[in-house]
């Protein structure tokens, strides 16, 4: 083995270390946060967000036995996760940014839950694409619960009619809902709004709660908490 073999071989296992250590102290978290409320630990699912992280980082936490992932980018997660499927075929990948409609095929081939549905137009896309190929990820609806002009997501006052035409006139395999509250403002209030949405529609899966507030998710019922940084350390900065 070349010196230089050597060197990088030392830092993929530094690395792979520091991320498989702060996957078990989230995990601790988690089943620390659901516990205290009288939840099982096992309700939660934890989804590792590894977007603008190499390949290397989702292989760490592959090996820590990580299988749910997020990525917020369609063109980032083709580049990325089929080789890695290639070789872990159990591997969950979610999708948490935005939909174009425009790449709706491509999600859907890639993608096992897509968390954003939030207006009729991709969920007719999606419906469409769903029928044609009969493959079909679980869906959740994204609500702008702090109602901000620039945010993806349904309205809080839209919600049920959204949630009805994506369920029953589209047939959409709808899970639950997700939301990204502000971030100037507690996030209590807006996990409690998605928690309450949720139960008066029947609808049981909760994605809500980052690195910064997943414990505080847990105690309001999220079933789903998207963690990056707390996973994979701060992100490098896009090019
Ligand atoms: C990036 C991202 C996350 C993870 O954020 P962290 O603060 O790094 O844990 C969660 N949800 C969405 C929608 C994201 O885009």
């Amino acid at each position: 083995m070349s010196p230089r073999e050597d060197d990088s071989a030392d830092d993929a296992t530094q690395q792979r270390g520091g991320i498989a250590d702060n996957l078990a102290a989230v995990h601790g978290h988690i089943a620390a946060a659901a516990q205290a409320v009288g939840r099982a630990p096992d309700s939660v699912t934890l989804v590792a967000v590894g977007k603008l992280h190499p390949r290397q980082a989702i292989e760490a936490a592959l090996r820590a036995g990580q299988r749910v992932f997020g990525e917020n980018r369609v063109q980032e997660a083709q580049g990325k996760f089929p080789p890695l499927r290639a070789e872990h075929p159990d591997i969950a990948l979610h999708l948490i940014g935005p939909l174009q409609s425009n790449k709706v095929r491509d999600a859907v081939a890639l993608f096992d839950v897509i968390e954003t549905v939030d207006r009729p137009k991709l969920a007719r896309a999606l419906a469409t694409e769903m029928e044609r190929t009969g493959r079909r990820p679980d869906c959740f609806i994204q609500i702008n619960t702090g109602e901000e002009p620039q945010k993806a997501g349904v309205m809080p006052r839209e919600a049920d009619a959204f949630i009805a035409l994506a369920r029953e006139e589209l047939g959409l395999p709808i899970a639950g809902l997700m939301c990204i509250p502000p971030i100037e403002e507690e996030p209590a209030m807006h996990f409690a709004l998605l928690s309450k949405i949720a139960a008066r529609n029947g609808l049981s899966a909760l994605s809500m709660g980052m690195s910064g507030d997943y414990e505080a998710a847990i105690r309001f019922g999220a079933t789903h908490v998207r963690v990056g940084t707390a996973i994979f350390g701060a992100r490098p900065v896009p090019t």
